[in-house]
């Protein structure tokens, strides 16, 4: 869970403001904790909207710091009047304090995940009891969403969403999230203002330092939250699935071990600074390999990355293509919370040709698949680009072939992290697939 420090609380001239700002953070989590028990997330969600709204409040009480104070907040006041998530966060406050609670409904929402394209994903969204069982949803699926293909690689994934009646785009939770990010940026906006320190944004577990504004200036806990209530359930066998992708975070001991046992050479070009993705993207390959070499074998890994500053990375196991589907999903929503701006994927594949179907989906299928070690370029702005080498078995010891590298082309893999970005899908990656992939 994201705290704001308390050493900056101690000195500031706003830390009533601040104060009152972490407050909603916190009552925003006892509404996540109450999720399922109806009128305690009520409670819970209207108090933090409450709060919110107090923030701002608390804000103009300390106009007298500031030599300017309405020649400042005047544009933000205007801001917030022309944003509809904040214009609700008003009137759903005044209906609080003067006509009673505000009008949620529980929906469920089901989909299934079996490719990475979210325009391919069937969906349905019922208002229903929070705990209607999956196999009810199951029913309820279009039967022709559930061809060969989704009934062998599918997840059903389920979602259950409060909605309040004037904010029907939103689950609720995710805009109060959403509005804390909004009246975040103002309070950090008071302190540069003001000349004062701003309040980091840090992980009162691990003690990460996350980038503010990056997040919409909500906490790193605020992101992705709808994925720890989801329930997902395997198509295949109709085993729940949880995958949680593990940071690789090696505490000051786990380095001293490692560097005792492995050639600490090897991970050179992650110590390397770049001055390009390009040429940074070209020194990983090159670690990829040696590591293949050296184990005959490559884990998948992520890789994420702020500008060319590595942030994050990621190993994890897949067992079957159902698996990739989610994970992959889950990990862009982790890129969006750490600020990624790029991600290096690399992993161990079945390709035939590399331009036809988009670069690796469902090669294994195809008739003269060959395996290879890929690494791909993803990044919010710029040319993906696939690093690729073909592994032969000879001789029981696995040995690559040498690098080729491609720009772009249909990228399926990409999508979920096109999606976080915002960034849109290329037309050709849907026009250029093959029906039911
Ligand atoms: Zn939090
Ligand atoms: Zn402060």
């Amino acid at each position: 869970m994201g705290k704001t420090d308390d050493q900056h609380e101690k000195n500031c001239p706003l830390a009533g403001v601040d104060r009152r700002l972490e407050d909603a953070h916190q009552l925003w989590h006892r509404a996540e904790a109450e999720y399922f028990d109806p009128e305690n997330f009520r409670m819970f969600a209207q108090n933090t909207i409450q709060t919110l709204r107090t923030v701002t409040w608390r804000l103009q009480n300390h106009k007298a710091i500031f030599a300017d104070f309405d020649a400042w907040y005047g544009p933000w006041q205007e801001r917030m009047r022309a944003d509809q998530l904040m214009r609700w966060l008003h009137d759903a406050r005044t209906k609080i304090e003067h006509q009673g609670d505000l009008e949620i409904h529980s929906f469920v929402r089901a989909e299934i995940l079996a490719s990475y394209l979210s325009s391919e994903v069937p969906r349905m969204e019922v208002r229903a009891e929070l705990f209607a069982t999956p196999m009810e949803l199951l029913k309820g699926i279009p039967k022709d969403a559930l061809e060969k293909h989704v009934l062998k690689n599918g997840t059903l994934r389920i979602q259950r969403r409060w909605v309040e009646n004037n904010l029907p785009d939103h689950e609720l939770l995710d805009a109060l999230a959403i509005a804390y990010g909004k009246t975040k940026e103002i309070v950090h906006d008071a302190h540069r203002h003001l000349g004062l320190p701003e309040p980091m944004t840090v992980d009162g577990r691990t003690g990460e330092k996350f980038d503010a504004p990056a997040l919409g200036w909500r906490m790193p806990c605020m992101i992705a939250h709808e994925a720890r209530r989801e329930l997902l359930i395997s198509l295949t066998n109709g085993s729940r699935l949880s995958l949680v992708p593990q940071a690789l975070n090696l505490t000051e001991q786990d380095r001293k071990e490692l560097a005792q046992k492995t050639d600490l050479n090897l991970y050179s070009a992650m110590k390397e600074k770049y001055d390009s993705l390009d040429t940074l993207s070209e020194a990983y390959f090159g670690m990829i390999r040696q590591v293949f070499n050296r184990d005959g074998y490559h884990v998948p890994m992520m890789f994420f990355f702020r500008g060319t500053e590595l942030v994050k990375f990621f190993g994890y196991e897949i067992e079957d293509r159902a698996q990739k589907y989610v994970i992959n999903r889950s990990l862009a929503q982790e890129a969006l919370r750490y600020g990624a701006d790029a991600v290096l994927m690399v992993n161990e594949v079945w390709t035939s040709l590399m331009n036809e179907v988009g670069p690796y989906e469902f090669a294994v299928d195809a008739p003269n698949r060959q395996e290879a070690l890929t690494m791909v370029l993803v990044r919010k702005e710029g040319d993906i680009i696939h690093y690729q080498a073909i592994i032969r078995r000879e001789n029981d010891k696995p040995a690559l072939g040498e690098t080729n590298v491609a720009r772009n082309g249909a990228t399926y893999i990409a999508a979920p992290f096109y999606e976080a970005w915002g960034r849109p899908i290329p037309a050709e990656w849907i026009a250029k697939k093959p029906p039911s992939r």
